[in-house]
């Protein structure tokens, strides 16, 4: 065996000599009887008499081990019956056929090695969520969890490249912010040495200042917000993509929002085939929208839509809650955009649409299936007086947004943004029950541990 000198050559050996589980129902390494090893941690294990069965499982995949008594050194034969799952093992033998292990082949072992002897996994089967909660360092290792970070891999990755294609800059905005965009209501209040400051429930007003030197940007970070009603879409912490770009109007910022979910459905389609099945997502489902025109619609045709064929008595003016937009969505297949909210309900920096007089130049995207607003986005006011106007009534002062106003006096252009809610997507993509799983260490109201 290796020991570990920090040099580079012998690290690279050391990796080189193990294979990853996935490589080895991939590669014909497993006809020709060849010596190979793995090593990960103990998924399952069983013994009777002179053999042990272990299922072993490391980043890639799940492979069946057995590890016979006479086939191996006594003393290793007896560390693979003592050990316990989620024990770390270095295994080697030979890949033979064999019908009944999963993935149709199972390593017969010649000599096994123990990292670490686990103790007894305070995780066994059908265990509370809340207690899955409290282990959740330990449950961050179960194979739906596994999928879904997998796939939270790709759709960030699938983000970056998404706007780096059509060359956009990567911009990061402070998480520290000294005032609210989305309403007080949700603010974290931060002490500041000797004063008070926010954490950041967007990136939107610095992106705005950014525009005029880099045009067309986005990001993908972290988002603060004090949700106080318990739902299954709602954390305090979240990842937000937004994307902010100079000269676009609401119908350019539209198509692309449209564009970039197709694209990163796109590619979890083509990286994550395993995990979709995994989590009982429906693949067929997915690669059909990922093909397909995402509708657009107003307010105002949804609000019809839910009074002539929900039956609902729904005023105009009143948001989509939760109830709406999934009513709603019982008649599309497809994520769908609806445009044109009613102002009054919207954020001070939402102008007025002036072909529909008391709507707002914005738009949601809502996804199908009871996954709710994906995205939200509108074009930018760039006319401060209405803006300070709308902030007064809201009941905010003025006084912290001087700077924001500033962008509008010194060259300001058309321009339009949007944020999409990175858990928000993994859930639907993943077919979640409750957005805790789309984040590997949820923070809601009623949680901020481990
Ligand atoms: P909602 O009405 O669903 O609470 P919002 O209109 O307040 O959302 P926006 O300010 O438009 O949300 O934020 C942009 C996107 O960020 C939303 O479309 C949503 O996908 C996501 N998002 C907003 N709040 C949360 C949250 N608390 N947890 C997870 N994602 C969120
Ligand atoms: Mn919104």
């Amino acid at each position: 065996m290796l020991k570990i000198h920090l040099g580079k050559s012998e690290i690279s050996m050391i990796q080189e000599t193990f294979l990853k589980i996935e490589e080895i129902f991939s590669n014909s390494l497993k006809e020709n009887n060849k010596k190979i090893r793995v090593r990960g941690w103990i998924y399952r294990t069983r013994s009777s008499g002179n053999i042990v069965f272990i299922v072993l499982r490391d980043s890639t995949g799940y492979l069946q081990t057995t590890i016979k008594k006479g086939n191996i050194q006594e003393n290793e034969f007896k560390d693979a019956k003592k050990a316990l799952v989620e024990s770390s093992v270095e295994i080697e033998g030979i890949i033979k056929e064999d019908k009944r292990a999963p993935g149709g082949y199972e390593l017969q072992s010649s000599s096994f090695k123990i990292i670490q002897f686990a103790e007894p996994f305070p995780i066994v089967e059908d265990q509370s969520p809340e207690f899955l909660l409290d282990k959740r360092h330990l449950w961050i290792r179960s194979q739906k969890l596994t999928s879904i970070m997998k796939i939270r891999s790709t759709v960030v990755w699938a983000i970056h490249s998404f706007f780096r294609e059509r060359e956009f800059f990567e911009f990061d905005a402070p998480v520290l912010q000294p005032n609210q965009t989305e309403g007080g209501s949700t603010l974290f209040e931060v002490r500041y040495y000797n004063k008070k400051t926010y954490l950041a429930q967007t990136w939107q007003l610095y992106a705005e200042a950014a525009i005029f030197s880099l045009e067309k940007i986005y990001n993908v970070g972290p988002t603060f917000r004090a949700e106080k009603s318990k739902t299954s879409r709602h954390l305090s912490e979240f990842w937000m993509a937004e994307m902010e770009a100079a000269w676009m109007d609401l119908n350019d910022i539209i198509e692309i929002a449209k564009d970039e979910i197709k694209y990163i459905l796109k590619k979890v389609l083509i990286n994550n085939k395993k995990d979709l099945e995994i989590l009982n997502q429906d693949f067929n489902k997915l690669h059909k929208i990922s093909n397909s025109k995402i509708p657009t619609i107003t307010y105002s045709q949804a609000i019809d839509i839910l009074k002539k064929k929900e039956h609902m008595n729904i005023e105009w003016g009143k948001d989509l809650r939760t109830i709406e937009e999934d009513k709603l969505l019982k008649h599309f297949k497809t994520p769908i955009v609806v445009t044109n909210y009613p102002i009054e309900i919207m954020a001070f920096y939402k102008p007025e649409d002036s072909k529909y007089p008391k709507t707002a130049l914005c738009f949601d995207m809502i996804a199908p299936d009871g996954y709710g607003e994906i995205i939200g986005g509108s074009q930018r006011s760039i006319d401060n007086e209405y803006m300070k106007k709308r902030l007064i009534e809201s009941g905010e002062k003025t006084e912290n947004y001087e700077w924001y106003f500033d962008l509008r006096k010194y060259g300001s252009v058309p321009h339009s943004g949007y944020g999409l809610g990175v858990e928000r997507l993994i859930s639907w993509i993943c077919n979640l029950e409750n957005i805790k799983d789309a984040i590997p260490f949820p923070r809601t109201m009623l949680r901020f541990n481990p």
